[in-house]
């Protein structure tokens, strides 16, 4: 139980097992990392959460995070390929290749109807804005080669490919179950330029 703690420290315990993966056992240890920190580096530690906090918001075109209102992707890069991804740390593993010049749209989540999430519940209504304006010639459904993301991926393909633009998905490179954040560049960069019109 917590109050075995004294309060400053037990408190401090319970921040740390908000976070993923972070049982009790590991929240303690960076308690007492914490408490052994010269109090400077520990002040900056607190003020990079409030200052990540305050700054980062979504970009209102692509959904990706950004200090801006509009990100820096959408601002530079050729709009008339998109490619559709379920998170921003999928456009981090991309954007490493340096291979894709276009910009992208983040989901924030997939259809998973076990877990109530449906259609309207990711930004699918956002992405067809963006093809309705007109500009768009392709689009590539990088989700990951999950159930969740292939069945994502057809569901929004079927929206899109009667709107006349070239809908792609990622070439079966990337293995069945796999995350794209975790799949290596080569496999990951082989996948992206060998990716099939579906
Ligand atoms: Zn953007």
């Amino acid at each position: 139980p917590m109050d075995i703690f004294i309060e400053p420290i037990g408190r401090l315990i319970n921040e740390f097992s908000k976070l993923p993966g972070v049982g009790k056992k590991t929240a303690q240890r960076y308690a007492y990392r914490i408490i052994d920190m010269p109090e400077e580096e520990a002040r900056a530690f607190a003020a990079a959460i409030v200052n990540a906090k305050q700054k980062v918001r979504y970009c209102k075109v692509c959904g990706n995070f950004t200090e801006n209102e509009v990100c820096d992707i959408c601002k530079e890069r050729d709009g008339r390929v998109i490619c559709v991804v379920k998170e921003p740390k999928d456009v981090i593993a991309l954007e490493k290749l340096r291979e894709f010049r276009g910009v992208y749209h983040v989901l924030h989540g997939v259809i998973n109807p076990m877990e109530g999430v449906g259609p309207n519940d990711i930004r699918i209504r956002e992405l067809l804005a963006r093809i309705g304006e007109g500009s768009v010639e392709e689009v590539i459904l990088a989700t990951n080669p999950d159930v969740e993301g292939d069945a994502t991926a057809l569901y929004i393909a079927k929206l899109i490919k009667p709107l006349g633009v070239r809908v792609t998905r990622l070439s079966r490179g990337i293995p069945v179950g796999s995350e794209i954040e975790y799949t290596d560049d080569v496999t990951l960069s082989r996948a992206f330029n060998e990716r099939k019109e579906i």
